[in-house]
């Protein structure tokens, strides 16, 4: 009798610990889902809409996500930015921050969506054991910002079948794919959340009669694709294809992979490299935004070290300074596809400024390229934030406004799935 009691109050407090874990985890669960990052739109910010405005079954859901259109008002080139498809990459949304706040558009117009995958920023990485937010040094102490999963949030899209197929291409891919931004393109209007929140970016730039359009990533070092522009040569002959089935693929009317060639090519402030969309991969932007709009699309990936799978501990400096010495060891071996340096490391300001530079290189070739798609456009680019890190001061901070000063009162916007009250 005596054992029988000693052995349920045992019971008893390793359940009462097991809840107290629960509890800890939960409120951080909580905290992470519900985090809202305010940023301070720029004066050329002419409108704003939501992804449900193009898909309206999104609405009420944690894919909806604000898109930010900056209108010059001149007749020229629509380019459209895609930042954070995949959450775990946050140089994307960054760059796309430093984009909205600091945006200066004399000719064409910029579409600019900073969380494409909402709902995918709102949890960490299943398994992973890494930090959920990370801070911005800034001149009023420091913004925080969420890191965010590779994947829509299971809490929204559940469960994920055997195999996924893509709609329309009828490809096999990976299970949790089906919870992959990246890989649900053109999307479906009445189909999963996130083949819906594919199809209202699809409805972006075919609404808006898109000209140039980027999607902003992040990559391993030990994955080839990094620090890469991935444009497509040809397209799918879409009525070909609605009539018959059979997918062939054709010239573009205008050519994606040249202007990326060119501007690959033409930069010299860090290393970037160009390579073709393959035409039998299904799912991804810079095939199926080709392929089922008129734009030309391009992919961008800087090298993230943070996501290569042989670093030391998954912390926040590792995240925003990228240095690793594992992965040196694998440089120095000749088994990456990045010229790292660990002095250097691969810092999120570097990341984030080569995107800015990147998406700019692109949108002046593809002007030169083809004159009617010219868009005058500014924002922070790669040498002034190199000069800015070089007097000791965080160049994303420096570009970054205070949200709480009451001069920026008018533009704040509470980034969220949903409208919040300023
Ligand atoms: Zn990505």
């Amino acid at each position: 009798m005596e054992a029988t009691k000693k052995r349920f109050i045992l019971k008893i407090a390793i359940l009462v610990v097991m809840l107290v874990f629960a509890a800890i985890a939960g409120v951080k669960f909580w905290q992470l889902r519900h985090y809202k990052e305010t940023i301070v739109l720029s004066e050329d910010i002419t409108d704003v809409k939501w992804l449900s405005d193009y898909c309206p079954s999104l609405k009420d859901t944690w894919l909806d996500t604000p898109v930010f259109i900056a209108d010059s008002g001149v007749e020229g080139g629509t380019v459209f930015i895609n930042g954070c498809p995949h959450p775990y990459e946050p140089a994307s949304t960054m760059a796309a921050f430093l984009m909205l706040e600091n945006i200066k558009v004399e000719k064409g117009k910029v579409i600019i969506v900073p969380r494409a995958n909402y709902s995918g920023s709102t949890e960490g990485m299943v398994g992973d054991a890494y930090p959920r937010f990370f801070t911005v040094e800034t001149q009023w102490g420091g913004e925080t910002f969420r890191i965010g999963d590779r994947y829509t949030n299971p809490l929204d899209q559940w469960p994920d079948p055997f195999t996924y197929v893509n709609y329309p291409s009828g490809q096999n891919l990976a299970y949790q794919d089906i919870r992959n931004l990246n890989r649900t393109y053109p999307g479906r209007e009445n189909g999963t959340i996130t083949e819906r929140a594919a199809y209202a970016i699809m409805e972006i730039i075919r609404q808006e009669d898109v000209d140039i359009a980027i999607d902003m990533h992040e990559a391993e070092i030990l994955y080839p694709v990094t620090s890469t522009y991935v444009a497509p040569a040809k397209v799918l002959d879409r009525e070909k294809f609605l009539e018959t089935g059979v997918m062939e693929y054709i010239e573009p009317e205008r050519n994606s992979l040249d202007v990326a060639m060119m501007a690959a090519m033409n930069i010299d402030q860090f290393f970037m490299k160009c390579a073709a969309s393959p035409n039998t991969l299904h799912g991804l932007s810079h095939r199926e935004w080709a392929d089922w709009s008129d734009a030309m699309t391009f992919l961008m990936e800087t090298p993230e070290i943070f996501i290569d799978k042989i670093t030391g501990p998954r912390t926040e400096a590792l995240l925003y300074e990228g240095k690793d010495e594992f992965l040196q060891n694998v440089t120095d071996k000749g088994l990456t596809y990045f010229p790292y340096d660990m002095e250097f490391g691969t810092p999120m300001w570097y990341r984030t400024a080569r995107h800015l530079s990147g998406a700019m290189e692109i949108i002046n070739w593809a002007a030169l390229f083809y004159d009617d798609v010219e868009c005058i456009v500014s924002w922070p680019l790669y040498e002034e934030m190199a000069e800015i890190e070089e007097q000791g001061i965080d160049s994303i901070g420096y570009f970054l406004k205070n949200p709480d000063a009451p001069e920026n009162e008018a533009n704040r916007f509470v980034i969220y799935h949903k409208p919040v009250e300023k």
